[in-house]
């Protein structure tokens, strides 16, 4: 499927990854900590890269 830029930014602007435990956490800002592992460790979730 592919989605037009904007939308797919949209998208992952509210995802957010943890780098420990890879727990997926939704908001527009950045959490402040991981809801599973509490670690404070926290990236933006990567486009994905078509194979
Ligand atoms: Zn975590």
């Amino acid at each position: 499927m592919v989605m037009n830029p904007i939308a797919e930014n949209r998208y992952l602007k509210g995802k957010w990854v943890c780098m420990n435990c890879n727990a997926t956490m939704r908001g527009s800002k950045q959490p402040i900590k991981c809801r599973k592992c509490g670690l404070t460790q926290i990236r933006q979730k990567k486009k994905q890269r078509k194979k």
